[in-house]
């Protein structure tokens, strides 16, 4: 008996301190919660912007709106250091809609600078891409947001790409697909992130208004020698051509795996070998020496 009530005592005290940790957890989530929302608020959220360029050439293509912290007392931190936070507790709305303006209103900048209005239509224009999370995907009034952010910021709908992830399509519901051919409607592109490390709804990729496909760098880090991975960029390579859609190879860290891509077929890719992401000033500064040597090739 006397056992049986030692046992029950260390189970009671066990889960006492469970509920203590749990309660802990909680505050500290809480916390950390308020201090990401501040961040977003005081405008301590960073964007930079990583190129992706045409394989053969190098030429720039694009570049992704990459969100850092600015964090007072523990630096420049990446977003695995707060995205999944973000996500978790719902401050990536904000902050999403934070970064899509910043990112806006920066590449309309660098246009500007290099006096391209808005409404010209350019085919080898730079374009912009930004990174929706599942979350602001399931937002009523993401199309909204977005319209007013393009008509504020004045940044052509049509040179911006939103990414979604795998997730975002593994399962989608009317609404969503309501949202995203809206904003296909808009003259925005839609690109999957990530391709290839979730679910490959391949079934459903051709009903969706999505038109561009970005390799995970996994399989992109693998190509050389994992049979598998290298398996998963041919596969992909040949989904967009099959399915009319541009290939994007994200994560190249070498000359061996950009030339493996070129081979494929892949014609635009992204990674540390190419461009690291960079902060606005260098960004803007890369954006605008590319439409001065495109100007002049268009004069000569
Ligand atoms: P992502 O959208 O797939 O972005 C590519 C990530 O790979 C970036 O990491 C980039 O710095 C990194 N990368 C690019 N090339 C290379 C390479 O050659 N080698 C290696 N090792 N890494 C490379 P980053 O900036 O840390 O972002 C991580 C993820 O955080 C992003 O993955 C994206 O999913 C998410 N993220 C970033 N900014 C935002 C944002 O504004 N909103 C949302 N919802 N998610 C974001
Ligand atoms: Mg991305
Ligand atoms: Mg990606
Ligand atoms: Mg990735």
């Amino acid at each position: 008996l006397l056992q049986q009530a030692d046992a029950a005592l260390y189970a009671a005290k066990r889960a006492g301190r469970g509920r203590f940790e749990y309660y802990s957890d909680l505050l500290d989530t809480r916390a950390r919660e308020a201090e990401l929302r501040r961040a977003v608020a005081d405008d301590e959220l960073v964007v930079y912007f990583q190129p992706a360029v045409e394989l053969a050439t190098g030429e720039l293509r694009a570049v992704e709106a990459l969100v850092r912290w600015n964090h007072p007392s523990r630096g420049l931190l990446g977003p695995d250091a707060f995205i999944e936070l973000a996500e978790e507790t719902g401050v990536v709305v904000p902050l999403g809609t934070w970064v899509l303006r910043t990112a806006c209103r920066e590449a309309a900048g660098w246009r500007e600078a290099a006096g391209r209005p808005a409404a010209t239509p350019d085919a080898a224009d730079v374009r912009l891409s930004v990174n929706l999370s599942p979350k602001q995907v399931a937002q009523a009034d993401l199309v909204r947001t977005v319209e007013s952010i393009l008509a504020e910021t004045g940044f052509p709908p049509d040179r911006l790409t939103l990414e979604i992830t795998e997730s975002v399509i593994l399962h989608p519901d009317p609404l969503t697909i309501g949202r995203l051919e809206a904003l296909r409607d808009l003259g925005i592109e839609l690109a999957v992130d990530d391709f290839g490390t979730g679910y490959s709804a391949l079934s459903y990729l051709r009903n969706l208004p999505v038109t561009v496909l970005k390799i995970d760098r996994s399989f992109v880090t693998g190509i050389a020698d994992d049979t598998e991975a290298r398996a998963v960029c041919e596969a992909v390579v040949h989904l967009g051509e099959a399915f009319k859609m541009t290939v994007v190879a994200e994560g190249i860290e070498t000359a061996d795996q950009a030339a493996a891509l070129i081979e494929m077929g892949c014609t635009i890719g992204q990674g540390f070998y190419f461009h690291r992401p960079l902060p606005p000033s260098e960004a803007g500064v890369l954006v605008r020496r590319e439409y001065e040597t495109r100007g002049q090739r268009h004069r000569t």
